[in-house]
């Protein structure tokens, strides 16, 4: 069979970011072409039934399929673009309503307690002045708040005690920042697991220790990545966390903890650069097979109409 070629675009605003490099070059030694836009520059225009995308003035052709690597500060107009390339019939790695859920904390905990998914036991109001009793309904010091909007660790506190955690909650609200509240897992230790999925399979996972005394494990707050070879239960948590946010291609977070693995965050853009260095595995290679794979069923679906 003749080797088919692909035009696939990746949404990202950076060409020289570690993923975005890594996705270019597994396009072209496949043997496809990559394009990168900025989604941040594509117009959207809306005309009945002829829906279309234009880059720097001009009309986009041809592509078979999108990569979005979207950042969580240009959500909404991102996943707009995304949605027009649905609307144009060309498939995405990540769906634009998916995208979407996952970058709202609130709403993604909500789908994975649904989903009977383990999570730490977690509050969230609208700026409450009944705060003991929020620290009481998580069990109490030591407990972690988060802020709403933070990512990559910035705006986790832990905080030791009652009388901190008033404070640091009666902080947060004063500045009208939104936060939850969550119960501290002690016995992971500062290490946390990632988890890579794919198309419903796991193709990597790594455990990330935050450094001495630091109880995040994100790799930007110093933590380091090492291979792990996740139990049967992480896994299915993993497959079934990523299966309920809608995401094909998702970074699961998870906390190992006396009652099994609980579930942070489902990540949505999630970076191959920690992943691939810390398993040595392909996981851009992983990503382009199944986006090959998307195209193939998409064009088998309008032979058929
Ligand atoms: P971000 O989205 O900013 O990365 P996370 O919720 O993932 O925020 O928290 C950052 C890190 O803090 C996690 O990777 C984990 O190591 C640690 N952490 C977060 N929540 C808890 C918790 N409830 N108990 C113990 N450690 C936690
Ligand atoms: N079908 C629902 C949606 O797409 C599922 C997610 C949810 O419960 O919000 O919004």
């Amino acid at each position: 069979m003749q080797q088919e070629h692909y035009k696939i675009a990746i949404l990202s605003r950076n060409k020289s970011l570690y993923s975005t490099k890594r996705l270019i070059e597994t396009i072209e030694n496949k043997g496809h072409e990559a394009i990168v836009l900025d989604h941040l520059k594509c117009d959207i225009v809306i005309e009945q039934d002829k829906p279309s995308i234009y880059y720097k003035g001009e009309r986009i052709k041809g592509i078979d399929a999108v990569i979005p690597r979207i950042g969580a500060s240009v959500t909404f107009y991102g996943a707009a673009v995304v949605r027009q390339f649905e609307m144009m019939n060309i498939p995405t790695a990540v769906e634009s309503q998916a995208l979407v859920r996952s970058r709202d904390k609130l709403r993604s905990l909500q789908i994975l307690a649904r989903a009977n998914v383990g999570m730490p036991k977690t509050v969230f109001t609208n700026y409450s002045k009944e705060v003991k009793k929020i620290i009481d309904s998580v069990g109490g010091a030591p407990l972690i708040v988060k802020l709403l909007e933070g990512t990559q660790g910035y705006g986790v506190v832990l905080a030791p005690t009652k009388k901190a955690a008033e404070s640091i909650i009666e902080a947060f609200h004063s500045m009208k920042a939104r936060v939850i509240v969550q119960e501290f897992i002690e016995e992971a230790k500062g290490a946390d697991i990632r988890a890579f999925v794919i198309d419903n399979k796991v193709v990597g996972a790594m455990k990330r220790q935050g450094k001495e005394g630091e109880f995040r494990s994100n790799l930007h707050q110093g933590g380091t990545g090492e291979l792990i070879k996740l139990t049967k239960e992480e896994r299915q948590v993993a497959l079934t966390a990523a299966k309920a946010m809608g995401l094909s291609v998702a970074g699961v977070d998870m906390l190992q903890s006396e009652r099994g693995p609980l579930v942070l965050e489902v990540n949505s853009s999630p970076g191959l650069e920690g992943i691939e260095k810390t398993t040595n595995k392909d996981i851009a290679s992983e990503l382009i097979n199944y986006v090959s794979k998307l195209i193939e069923s998409t064009k088998l679906r309008k032979k058929k109409k």
